[in-house]
């Protein structure tokens, strides 16, 4: 049996997604910069997706999407937007959160090697940044705050509107990283003040290679990739076309299905949850309070979560231990460690994270194999051992 339980990591293409862009890698190839007819039939159709996002994202104005590579270029770009443009007015202070994707942190971290000063606030035990502690953090000279809109680890959502209020009564322009929200939770761009947000199209079933960049109308934008006018000269390079039109179909798709969706998968979460949680010394990481339908992140003591990885893998089911990224390093994750869970239990972790396409045979796989398999390493732990001996304290 198949199982893919690492929909945070990336997702399968769908027949929509597929069938949209099909088109464009078969007879409708042409480079939406050109004069002609066949280039304008593509440029045509990028502004449909650029529309079909903006809806997608309560009510933006199209000339407010901006198509970019991936996530991660998406939030180095609003990043070091807000820098520069902050750095104008001598403002050099940003806020983010100790959890965020490397993608903004280590952009941070650059940009702190820049000369910029950066606050990170604590996401507390529940994965879960307080309003609060974010308006205790704003400064005279902060230009910008970074909150990722839902964690991509543990699954847990933010006060994205609470945060933008704040943000626009004292002027600071406001980003989140929506990576994991975009298709997966009801996102309104007006509503929650959000002044720039970054997506991704292969974490929504589009392929991987596109992604995109809200940026609110006179919010400064700056170019990062030099060279032509793609993008209203905020984004050089020929555009992706096929990638584009799948992310909007795909992103459409998502939406308009995520009434039906979200309670489905959350069920399956749920069951998931209901079923490993009763392995002994385990722990679930994150507030099932405000989540994501379809993550789950849990821990178990004296397992190495790199082993047990190898051990589902053996049993068909892909999952993962922190994220994508951060695995091949064998330090815990800063995400779990932010979260205040102690490093040999960090080690010990598990993320799954379903999606529309499992089906409750894929549970019943997974709640069969996870704690055999736990059984099995914990057999072969020194610190297990110790654990059962009472030479150590459970942590959980
Ligand atoms: C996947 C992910 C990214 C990076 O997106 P790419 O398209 O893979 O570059 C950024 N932030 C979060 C929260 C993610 O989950």
């Amino acid at each position: 049996m198949f199982v893919y339980a690492d929909n945070a990591a990336t997702t399968c293409v769908s027949k929509t997604a597929l069938e949209a862009m099909l088109p464009y890698l078969t007879d409708e190839w042409g480079n939406p910069s050109t004069l002609y007819a066949f280039g304008q039939r593509a440029a045509e159709s990028l502004e449909q997706a650029r529309r079909t996002v903006a809806v997608c994202l309560g009510s933006a104005s199209p000339k407010e999407i901006y198509f970019t590579s991936c996530g991660s270029e998406s939030d180095n770009q609003a990043l070091r937007s807000c820098a520069r443009a902050g750095a104008r007015k001598g403002k050099k202070h940003l806020i983010s959160t100790a959890f965020e994707h490397h993608a903004v942190l280590h952009t941070l971290r650059q940009l702190e090697k820049e000369g910029f000063a950066v606050t990170l606030l604590d996401v507390h035990g529940d994965g879960v940044v307080r309003v609060e502690d974010v308006a205790a953090a704003i400064r005279d000279d902060t230009c910008c705050v970074s909150v990722m809109f839902a964690n991509n680890e543990v699954g847990t959502v933010q006060p994205i509107a609470e945060i933008g209020a704040l943000c626009r009564g004292k002027g600071v322009i406001f980003h989140t990283d929506a990576v994991q929200a975009a298709g997966h939770l009801p996102i309104d761009v007006q509503a929650m003040n959000i002044d720039m947000l970054s997506l991704s199209g292969h974490k929504f079933h589009a392929p991987k290679g596109a992604g995109a960049l809200y940026c609110r109308k006179n919010i400064p934008l700056y170019s990062f990739i030099e060279g032509g006018a793609q993008e209203r000269g905020k984004r050089a390079g020929t555009e992706n076309v096929a990638g584009i039109i799948a992310l909007a179909a795909a992103l459409k798709e998502s939406c308009d299905r995520m009434p039906q969706d979200a309670p489905r998968v959350t069920a399956m979460r749920d069951r998931l949850i209901e079923g490993l949680s009763r392995i002994p010394h385990s722990r679930i990481n994150g507030s099932l309070e405000h989540h994501v339908p379809g993550t789950v992140n849990l821990c178990f003591e004296g397992v190495e979560g790199e082993s047990l990885l190898l051990l589902l893998d053996r049993e068909g089911i892909c999952a993962s231990s922190g994220s994508a990224c951060a695995s091949g390093s064998l330090d815990p994750s800063h995400v779990l460690l932010s979260l205040g869970v102690p490093h040999e239990l960090a080690h010990g972790s598990l993320r799954l994270s379903i999606g529309e396409y499992n089906t409750d045979a894929d549970i019943d796989h997974i709640l069969n194999v996870v704690p055999h398999a736990v059984e099995t390493l914990r057999a072969q732990s020194p610190i297990w051992a110790e654990l059962e001996q009472g030479k150590r304290e459970h942590l959980c």
